[in-house]
């Protein structure tokens, strides 16, 4: 309660940023987003009509606010780094200081400070491609886009935080165990966002007493998943695999396996992320800091699963 967020990734009502909102709204906090550039104006068109649709309903009754949308870019950090195809793309026309230094300074202008900082983006050109087929250029797109892109807000963000504060990115499993398809250097990236969230834990604690955890979510059929291109069959996998498993609500094998499961079921865990999320960073978790948490009905756990 009191407290101000600023959640990075949020651009509709399916990912986990949006779940993470709601949680913190819920809990009392105010909330601002950054939303990417090119998908701004799809985001505030459903923000103008949002009294009209369920997903701003909080457990309450009374609708989500968010008081400022912010357009990002979280692969550039100052607009020295952004490439004339960029600047004069037309997708971009019509936003200005979205990069990660100057939306730093405008939420300082606008608000002064914020408690919470929330990454919950990422990007991966090549995500299709086996690592072994994958480019230098692809691999350190989807670094930039989804490990480096949160050094960067905390650099930038971290003066505006108050002391006390904490911050939380996303991250999956496919760090650290073998997922086949996860590619691109999408698992790397999370390999290094995991690692990171160690190292800046310890320099963000000590600089300025934030603590920063990572929550490694099981598989949700958002705008990015989908990417992926088998996003169903994960999450079939997890639901059927995890040590909780979820209820199978209809089982209708003639349709994808993404509808065995109802609607609620999958909107369920999003909010399963969200509550974690306002846990970790509110005082409750105050001695948390570093660590990655599972958020997957425990499926990390298994080792074969029959
Ligand atoms: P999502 O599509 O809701 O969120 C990704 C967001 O990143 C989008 O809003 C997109 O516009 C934004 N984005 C992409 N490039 C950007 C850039 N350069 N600058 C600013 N914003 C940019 O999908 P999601 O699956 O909810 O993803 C949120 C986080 O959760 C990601 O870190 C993702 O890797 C992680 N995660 C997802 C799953 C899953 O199965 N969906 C599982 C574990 C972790």
């Amino acid at each position: 309660t009191g407290k101000r967020a600023f959640i990075a990734g949020v651009a509709d009502d399916n990912g986990y940023g949006w779940a993470i909102a709601k949680a913190l709204a819920a809990a009392g906090a105010e909330i601002l987003v950054g939303t990417w550039v090119p998908a701004l104006n799809i985001f505030e068109t459903s923000l103008r009509r949002r009294k009209f649709d369920e997903s701003w309903k909080l457990p309450d009754g009374s609708l989500m606010e968010i008081a400022k949308v912010y357009p990002l870019d979280a692969v550039y950090d100052t607009p020295e780094d952004v490439p004339e195809d960029v600047k004069t793309n037309k997708r971009y026309a019509g936003a200005s200081n979205w990069t990660v230094k100057e939306v730093a300074e405008t939420v300082k202008n606008d608000f002064g400070s914020i408690d919470i900082l929330v990454h919950s983006l990422a990007n991966g050109p090549e995500v299709t491609k086996p690592l072994l087929e994958t480019s230098r250029r692809g691999y350190l797109a989807a670094i930039s886009a989804s490990s480096y892109s949160f050094v960067s807000l905390l650099q930038h963000f971290l003066p505006i935080m108050n002391p006390g504060g904490a911050s939380i990115s996303l991250t999956y499993i496919a760090s650290e165990r073998i997922i086949p398809g996860y590619g691109g250097g999408m698992s790397s990236a999370k390999a290094a966002l995991e690692s990171d969230t160690r190292l800046l834990a310890y320099e963000a604690g000590r600089k300025g007493k934030i603590r920063v955890n990572t929550i490694s979510a099981g598989p949700l059929g958002s705008r990015a998943a989908k990417a992926i291109g088998f996003i169903e069959k994960i999450i079939e996998y997890s639901y059927v695999n995890a040590p909780l498993q979820k209820e199978l609500l209809a089982v209708d094998k003639t349709v994808t396996s993404f509808l065995l499961y109802s609607e609620s079921a999958i909107t369920y865990s999003t909010a399963e992320v969200g509550n974690t999320a306002a846990f970790l960073v509110s005082p409750l978790a105050s001695a948390v800091t570093g660590s990655t948490i599972y958020v997957d009905n425990g499926l990390n756990t298994m080792g074969l699963a029959l």
